[in-house]
């Protein structure tokens, strides 16, 4: 008989509150294990800044912080999921963040057979975020993640990935949408954590310290969890 859990694409979840990390993370591990990235957020930002229906709907949400519908977030990530390069397996960046969503994953891998092979929670300080968040920026091209104070480029305002040199920042990076963020995270996000742990999917990384610890700590736990 074949053994499903081996041979199904693997489905990892990167979970922690907005400036832990998952973003540059989990293009690490991309990159490390031939995964896709499945950010909500950079899906919606892309809705917005396309004009779609859930876009309109999701704007003002996210400018403020708040936690766009399960609906329509729920609605975006099962298209995404449907397309050819996710066969190779996702690293879900900031979804689930509701246990509807949660719940709503799991009915989604069940019909596909599959399964969670980790939840992986970056565990950091609410007193780090606002620092992290308000220091950060993307290259505008490739989208490689840098920060004014723990990562720069070589060369100032050039990408040192892809020589772009458009470099942008988003707009719910300041002082005041981050206390939000948080705030939807600890009242919304933070209870998938016992969510995971009930299922025996859960793994926890210190997420504090310098991004290449981190990155080694989470390649340990996907190599096992993927094996
Ligand atoms: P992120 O890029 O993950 O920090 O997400 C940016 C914003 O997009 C969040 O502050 C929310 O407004 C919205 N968002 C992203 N993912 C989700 C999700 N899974 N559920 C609800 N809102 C989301």
């Amino acid at each position: 008989m074949l053994d499903t859990a081996k041979t199904t694409a693997p489905v990892l979840i990167l979970l922690g509150p907005p400036g832990a990390g998952k973003g540059t993370q989990a293009r690490m591990l991309e990159e490390k294990f031939g995964l896709v990235q499945l950010s909500t957020g950079d899906l919606l930002r892309a809705a917005v800044a396309a004009g779609t229906e859930a876009g309109k709907a999701a704007k003002a949400v996210m400018e403020a912080g708040g936690l766009v519908s399960d609906e329509i977030v729920i609605a975006i990530l099962r298209d995404r999921l449907g397309d050819e390069d996710c066969a190779k397996g996702v690293i879900l960046d900031g979804f689930p963040r509701t246990t509807v969503q949660a719940e709503a994953l799991d009915g989604l891998l069940e019909e596909s057979g599959q399964k969670i092979n980790a939840a992986i929670s970056l565990e950091v300080e609410d007193a780090a975020m606002v620092t992290r968040i308000s220091g950060r920026y993307t290259c505008g091209s490739c989208g490689e993640g840098y920060h004014d104070t723990f990562k720069q480029p070589v060369k100032d305002g050039v990408c040192d990935k892809c020589g772009g040199t458009e470099m942008k920042r988003r707009a719910d990076d300041n002082a005041e949408t981050v206390a939000s963020r948080l705030e939807a995270y600890h009242a919304q996000t933070a209870p998938l954590i016992a969510y995971y742990q009930g299922k025996g999917s859960l793994q926890s990384v210190d997420a504090m310290g310098e991004i290449d610890r981190v990155a080694g700590a989470l390649r340990a736990i996907v190599e096992t969890a993927t094996a």
